[in-house]
């Protein structure tokens, strides 16, 4: 059989990969300059957000009032519907920011992502059910004893209280069906009467939101979350007297709230703002979501591969690459994943053998080591590219909230943020490059679990103020 080595290659090959690598460089690089116009466009849309109603950027209101004191005790329960999986948790608080969790997970099909609302909130029930019981089997949760519930739901929701919320649209691939503009609280309540659960559903949260809180428990210096995952956003604190659009609540204005930003968003339908490559455009367009989420479709976990393979596809039909091979495995949408990027990026070998054995083993084709060093190039500048847009968001909250001299931390979490080698460090990077030396008063730390534990606090800060008769 014939290797596929570079002696059997033209001699121009190598230079060939040089040559198109320049041109991707320069379309997935972002200048400092260019990150401080996206952060002063970014602050204008987050100032909108709080002024009016019904903005691209909702900056959501969550009835989440303030911090927690790190005294909340309690067993909840907690039920996380991301992006990719379902989990149930128990979650036992025990003051002074420790916690005890028990949790399991649930992967969801394809198809649950796409059938009917009600049912796939059944589902979530059914699977709560079956968690209480067993834990009711091995002690962990007394019989009859009935537990305050966070469920957190990673979508927009727009909120009247904490324990509604209405879905503004689905994001990350979901196409569920007859659950956009409803109440998914409501719906969520029903599928847990219909299956007998003796739950109470205390708050409906958000996963930034959850991580906010979380992170502030043990870390006080927190002031902002994010998620760097299958989707991206972030949550902060903010005193009711600037978000104008609620000044109806009749909250008092030196209150604070955590405000869900939904900065997934920024740039959606106008894309003013944003540098989009033509690959950006095609995974937008070819989306169940075109014009939606502009600013998650640059840096998201679920998009980031897509973007590498739409440009290994335009090279297979310049015919630069894999000539003379059967390349239809990689010509079927979203089958290169975020993870391959981490881990060619990480490939320690001088012959990047792991590189070889992502495309031999899932793709069936042969490459040359100039191509696997351009496939490594080409995966740090689609990184890099969302690591420092991650921080373009970052910088807006940072900016307007004035938080740049006195330096904060941040609470980050998402299969991203956690494991694509030099995420962090591209963040901090890009922080500098807007902000100069300052930037590095502004830190990301790996947050506690905000959908489980987050999620538990929350419902403990709520249950607290309900039975202090507070809103
Ligand atoms: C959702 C957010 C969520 C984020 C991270 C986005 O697609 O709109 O609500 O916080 O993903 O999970
Ligand atoms: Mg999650």
């Amino acid at each position: 059989t014939r290797t596929h080595d570079e002696e059997d290659l033209p001699h121009a090959t190598k230079k060939t990969m040089a040559d198109h690598l320049r041109k991707y460089e320069s379309l997935f690089t972002l200048t400092p300059q260019r990150m401080r116009m996206i952060v002063e466009a970014f602050k204008d849309t987050l100032e909108l957000g709080l002024q009016k109603h019904d903005q691209v950027v909702p900056m959501i209101p969550t009835f989440v009032f303030g911090w927690p004191t790190g005294k909340e005790r309690g067993d909840y329960l907690a039920v996380d519907l991301g992006g990719t999986n379902l989990r149930v948790c128990l979650v036992t608080l025990q003051g002074e920011g420790k916690f005890e969790i028990t949790q399991s997970k649930y992967r969801l099909s394809e198809e649950q992502k796409q059938e009917d609302g009600q049912k796939l909130f059944d589902f979530c029930a059914e699977c709560l059910k079956t968690f209480i019981d067993s834990n009711i089997k091995e002690g962990t949760i007394k019989e009859g004893q009935e537990l305050p519930l966070g469920f957190t739901f990673s979508y927009p929701c727009s909120q009247e209280r904490i324990d509604h919320g209405q879905l503004i649209r689905w994001t990350k691939g979901f196409g569920v069906t007859n659950t956009e503009g409803r109440d998914v609280a409501a719906m969520f309540i029903e599928s847990l009467g219909k299956a007998d659960i003796p739950v109470t559903l205390t708050a409906l949260i958000n996963d930034t939101t959850g991580t906010l809180i979380a992170s502030h428990y043990v870390n006080p210096r927190t002031k902002i979350a994010v998620i760097f995952g299958t989707g991206c956003n972030a949550a902060y604190m903010e005193k009711m007297g600037n978000v104008e659009k609620s000044k109806s609540l009749g909250i008092k204005d030196d209150a604070e709230m955590a405000i869900n930003c939904e900065w997934g968003a920024f740039d959606s339908f106008e894309h003013e703002h944003l540098p989009r490559t033509k690959y950006d455009k095609v995974v937008d367009e070819t989306s169940n979501k075109p014009g939606e989420q502009a600013f998650e479709k640059l840096i998201s976990g679920r998009y980031l591969g897509e973007i590498l393979r739409l440009v290994i596809c335009e090279l297979i039909d310049e015919g630069v690459l894999f000539l003379g091979q059967n390349t239809y495995k990689l010509e079927a949408p979203y089958v290169f994943d975020t993870a391959f990027l981490s881990l060619m990026e990480s490939d320690p070998t001088d012959e990047l053998l792991m590189i070889i054995g992502i495309f031999t083993h899932f793709f069936a084709v042969e490459t040359t080591l100039a191509e696997r060093q351009f496939f490594r190039a080409l995966a740090m500048l689609i990184g890099k590219r969302a690591a420092r847009l991650s921080a373009c968001g970052i910088a807006a909250i940072v900016s307007k909230m004035g938080y740049l001299e006195e330096g904060c931390s941040v609470g980050a979490d998402g299969s991203l943020y956690n494991k694509y080698p030099g995420f962090a460090d591209r963040i901090h990077e890009g922080l500098i490059d807007i902000f100069g030396e300052k930037g590095k008063n502004i830190v990301t730390h790996h947050a506690e679990d905000g959908s489980g534990v987050g999620s538990a606090i929350i419902a403990a800060m709520t249950k607290e103020r309900k039975d202090a008769g507070l809103y």
